[in-house]
């Protein structure tokens, strides 16, 4: 990019947006890799202003400004509506580059949204191999959890710690989260307790998962990544049904965004080598320029793991109030 003077203004960093249909998510990379930034914005479904609130909050902790940035991949949900990203990749792809970059060694990624939910395979290259997937219902998903925190009363971050209260579980049949809200109510009435219900509403959750890690086939280590990772009902039933501990790392939520930053961190890598190309003409300079096929080779290469030193900040305050 060159600005009014002239100059070249230097575009070190790569960001990767998660237009997910409940939450925005932002990851900014610098030139080497490192997390410069990151934000979460809960503004609900698939929204502009979310993905604005994370973007500045993102932009606000890498201390610079949007032109700094030279090139933005957006995945999610709403990936496509973003005017401002340079390509689009699916979700799968980048959840599955961001898990890897995160835990190097996972051989199984579990991603519990709020739409949907997948487990991805990964191979001894750190390449995705299979996956299987729930967009059909919200059964399974966040939004479940969402639709019956609702039913019970209680908030979506207390349910699962309610949940551990229990000592046993009820058997929760509905598929469909419209049915479980209602079947959720009869079990109250009949006088089943809140915590035995919400036990029975996350083993159902896990039950669900458990049906699409045995269709890509089940391998240690487990990695879960996804908002539903946080609550920590739905990780101790799926531990529990999996027979396995899961690996949850800082900045589970933020895989995807992860995953479309270290992206575009290869799109600019690629632009960079060109340039370079371009100035030094016909000399020999194949050891400037990126392989072809960058993206899978940088995520096989990877050993070190990307860390998000603390937990995200997740931007409550909006111009409109709170989000
Ligand atoms: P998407 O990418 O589809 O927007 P996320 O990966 O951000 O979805 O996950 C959203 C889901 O995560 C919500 O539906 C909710 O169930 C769960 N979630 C988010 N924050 C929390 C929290 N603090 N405690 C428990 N669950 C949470």
């Amino acid at each position: 990019m060159v600005g009014q003077g002239g100059e070249r203004i230097m575009q070190h960093y790569a960001m990767g947006i998660d237009f997910g249909s409940t939450t925005a998510k932002v990851v900014i990379l610098d030139e080497d890799g490192e997390v410069a930034g990151s934000a979460i914005s809960q503004k609900g479904a698939v929204s502009d202003e979310g993905v604005r609130i994370a973007q500045a909050e993102a932009l606000r902790q890498a201390g610079i400004v949007q032109s700094a940035v030279g090139r933005v991949v957006s995945t999610g949900y709403g990936r496509r509506m973003l005017d401002i990203a340079d390509r689009t990749i699916t979700e799968i792809t980048c959840h599955a580059r961001g898990a890897v970059a995160l835990v190097p060694e996972a051989r199984v990624v579990i991603d519990i949204g709020g739409q949907d939910s997948k487990v991805i395979a990964i191979d001894a290259n750190g390449l995705m191999a299979r996956f299987a997937m729930n967009d059909r219902c919200a059964a399974g998903t966040g939004k479940f959890l969402e639709v019956l925190a609702r039913a019970v009363n209680i908030e979506l971050e207390r349910m699962g710690g309610i949940a551990l209260e229990a000592t046993e579980t009820v058997s929760i049949t509905s598929m469909c989260a419209t049915f479980a809200e209602t079947e959720v109510i009869s079990l109250l009435a009949e006088g089943v307790t809140t915590p035995v219900v919400l036990a029975g509403v996350h083993q159902s959750i896990a039950n669900r998962t458990v049906g699409l890690v045995a269709r890509v086939g089940k391998r240690d280590p487990v990695v879960m990544t996804g908002g539903v990772a946080q609550n920590v009902a739905a990780v101790h039933y799926l531990q529990k049904a999996l027979e396995t501990r899961l690996i949850i790392p800082e900045g589970a939520q933020l895989a995807g965004a992860l995953g479309a930053a270290l992206f575009a961190l290869d799109d600019l890598r690629m632009d960079e080598a060109e340039r370079k190309k371009t100035l030094q003409g016909d000399r020999d300079i194949d050891d400037l320029v990126a392989p072809q096929s960058c993206a899978p080779a940088c995520a096989a290469k990877q050993v070190k793991p990307i860390v998000f030193r603390a937990a995200p900040a997740q931007p409550t305050e909006t111009p409109h109030g709170r989000a």
